[in-house]
């Protein structure tokens, strides 16, 4: 009852006036032994089926072990492309995060194709209550990583590129789900202290928290910045990692819960 009133309060907008120190956020965890895992968009996708294949072949056999995974994609350099384009056409942020959501979902189609013999199956944020069956039937669900926000997505100062992308769908997609680490397949061995393709002196970092990250202000970081600032409000998703799908074996050890590449705690 006391949750109701608050809700109540909360709803008529009488929120700030005290009845907020008596909510407490206790959400359900839906699906908490899910994997949800990123292919990234211009770090594999856009290198084709080199880097590709022998990450479904890891991921294949990570369903087979009995691992529940649902894969999300990135977009990559088509997404940049039409980033950069509205945005010097002067498109509001919202119209320019409705326009890049198509190409994760493109990158997202293609993935299941690949995987359609082995199970894969495409679904959209509002099938989640499919999950269940999905997974139970040992599928492989695969969706876009970009979070439904469209023309609603609010902008930062000084860009009209939208701030939550892919990777920060990703994240979301595991707090909601209950998942306690989401986990993205780059081209890196995980966070660096620069970009290691442009900065050879960087160094590599292998556990990492998210507040130590923030206030290391590092010149540029692996995922959007974004994400490492929902990280220390996350109730499930407390922990993010960073593995290289260009090395073999890395993605079936993060899938089967080892701690390989970069992990960056709340
Ligand atoms: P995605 O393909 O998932 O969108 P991005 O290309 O956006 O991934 O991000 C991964 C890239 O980030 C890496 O290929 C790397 O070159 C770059 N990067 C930038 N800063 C760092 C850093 N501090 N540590 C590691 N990689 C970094
Ligand atoms: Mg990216």
């Amino acid at each position: 009852m006391a949750d109701r009133r608050t809700i109540e309060s909360s709803l008529s907008g009488s929120s700030m006036t005290g009845s907020r120190e008596t909510f407490e956020y206790k959400p359900t965890a839906v699906m908490p032994d899910v994997k949800v895992v990123k292919i990234g968009g211009q770090s594999i996708l856009d290198r084709g089926r080199a880097a590709v294949f022998p990450i479904l072949d890891e991921i294949v056999a990570a369903r087979k072990l009995g691992i529940q995974v649902v894969l999300l994609a990135g977009g990559g350099t088509r997404a940049r492309h039409i980033y950069s384009l509205a945005s010097e056409l002067e498109m509001p942020t919202g119209v320019v995060a409705t326009l890049g959501k198509y190409i994760p979902m493109q990158n997202a189609r293609m993935l299941q194709m690949l995987l359609a013999k082995h199970g894969g199956i495409y679904m959209l944020p509002d099938d989640f209550e499919k999950l269940p069956l999905y997974l139970q039937m040992g599928c492989i669900p695969v969706m876009s990583g970009m979070p439904p926000f469209g023309y609603w997505e609010k902008r930062e100062e000084g860009s009209r590129i939208p701030p939550p992308r892919t990777d920060a769908g990703v994240f979301l997609s595991a707090e909601f789900l209950g998942s306690p680490r989401a986990i993205f397949i780059k081209d890196e061995d995980g966070l660096y202290t620069d970009d290691p393709k442009k900065n050879p002196a960087a160094t590599h970092i292998a556990r990492i928290s998210s507040k130590e990250l923030i206030e290391r202000n590092l010149p540029d970081v692996v995922l959007e910045r974004v994400v490492v600032e929902y990280l220390p409000r996350a109730q499930w998703c407390k922990e993010l990692q960073v593995v290289n799908g260009l090395k073999p074996g890395q993605v079936l050890a993060a899938l089967k819960g080892e701690d390989v590449g970069t992990i960056i705690r709340a």
